[in-house]
């Protein structure tokens, strides 16, 4: 560590990270005694890592394994890696780290990369490694969107993030201001965050327990350049905040989250529907992105900026034309009153409405946890190397609840719960 770093670290408080550390390990992961846990982080977020493998042993972990990534090793892959090796992938990772997961193990992700690290690379590199990735990862991935274990993902201020966030200030600003920001939105500014958690759980149950009485059929939204129904899949079940893992633990799959969320059918959707926020994808910025669907496929896909980088990742695969996820999250919500664009999904996914395009959750279906892959599928889940969010909610969006005999229920108005 380099004495400039010693001084960015100290811009962030201690105590809170210390908190967002437990919170990650007993309200993110619940981690179990005995449980062993697998972490990735980029290097910058070490301070956090440390602090998360001693809650972890606290809490009785049998084995904690990080993995840190490094952005400047990354970048030396696009630099000097040779061409054929962009097809390629560390299957055997993977493969581990799905054996790892299938013997019970917990998966905590700690993200603060860069949001526009691969921004200046050759996007047909970046789509090529992003797709061997996606499809070496698949074994690992299924058992994550299949909730087989309890994982969390949490969120690290590193300088690198922060100087995208805040490009006016300097480092240490930039730094102290984001640290804040994730703190709040974590809740772990609060000075018993575990009893913040229950709390905030106890509210999002009450809107998907709402949701799931009205068993509406689909979706309708209106608002600036918005015409769009979304399907519901057959059997879906609203989530929010806190679920039981197949291995049953309860857990919080994101630190922050403020959205309920369910399965689109994914030949049931019409009409078109515009972004409301950039979307950050690997390194690139997807602005002003507007879609057409029929029967629950995008014909015709436009993006203001980054379009190239859009359509790369609608031919992933069949599925990623499709949606996996439609969420709720009213513009009231903390984090987008912080007014923070934060180039990170964790974070903007849950400032607005959203979509994602690509597999679904089956956890999101009633009996979930019973279904095979083609119950999923027949039922309307969707199947994809991908799973993207983006944000199309503002406070000009109202959404209606349509029931089978065609009767509608406001759910939103002006971006707000009705
Ligand atoms: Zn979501
Ligand atoms: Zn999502």
């Amino acid at each position: 560590m380099t004495t400039h770093q010693r001084d960015i670290a100290a811009s962030i408080d201690p105590v809170k990270l210390d908190r967002l550390a437990e919170a990650a390990v007993r309200v993110g992961l619940n981690l179990q005694a005995g449980q062993d846990l697998f972490l990735t982080a980029p290097v910058a977020a070490l301070p956090l890592v440390r602090r998360v493998a001693e809650h972890a042993y606290k809490a009785g972990a049998g084995l904690v394994t990080p993995i840190l990534s490094d952005e400047e090793i990354t970048l030396s892959r696009y630099r000097f890696a040779p061409e054929a090796s962009f097809d390629r992938a560390p299957g055997w990772l993977h493969e581990g780290v799905a054996r790892a997961f299938a013997a019970n193990t917990a998966r905590l992700a700690i993200v603060g990369d860069n949001p526009m690290l691969l921004a200046g690379e050759d996007p047909a590199k970046v789509a090529r490694a992003s797709k061997a990735n996606s499809m070496a990862y698949q074994p690992a991935l299924e058992k994550i969107a299949g909730f087989d274990i309890n994982w969390n993902i949490v969120a690290y201020p590193s300088a690198s993030w922060a100087r995208q966030v805040f490009p006016d200030e300097p480092e240490d600003v930039a730094v102290a201001r984001l640290a804040e920001a994730i703190f709040a939105a974590s809740r772990v500014d609060l000075d018993d965050p575990v009893a913040a958690w229950a709390a905030h759980n106890a509210a999002l149950r009450s809107r998907s327990a709402w949701l799931n009485g009205q068993r509406f059929q689909a979706l309708h939204y209106s608002g600036p350049g918005t015409e769009l129904t979304i399907g519901l899949a057959d059997g879906h079940e609203w989530q929010g905040g806190a679920s039981a893992a197949k291995n049953g633990v309860t857990c919080n799959p994101n630190i922050p989250t403020e959205e309920v969320f369910t399965t689109p059918h994914a030949r049931r959707v019409e009409g078109h529907v515009a972004s409301t926020k950039p979307l950050s994808y690997q390194g690139s910025l997807i602005d002003g992105i507007s879609v057409r669907f029929e029967a629950g496929r995008i014909v015709e896909a436009k993006a203001a900026r980054g379009e190239e980088v859009l359509n790369k990742v609608l031919d992933t695969d069949e599925g990623a034309r499709r949606l996996g996820e439609v969420a709720l999250v009213p513009h009231s919500s903390p984090i987008s009153q912080g007014g923070i664009l934060f180039y990170n999904t964790l974070f903007d996914e849950n400032a607005s409405c959203h979509i994602a395009l690509g597999q679904c959750y089956s956890k999101c279906f009633q009996g979930g946890a019973t279904l095979t892959p083609e119950q999923i599928a027949e039922q309307g889940g969707n199947k994809s190397f991908i799973h993207i969010d983006w944000m199309i909610g503002s406070d000009r969006i109202d959404i209606d609840g349509v029931h089978a005999d065609g009767s509608r229920v406001p759910v939103f108005r002006k971006g707000e719960w009705a």
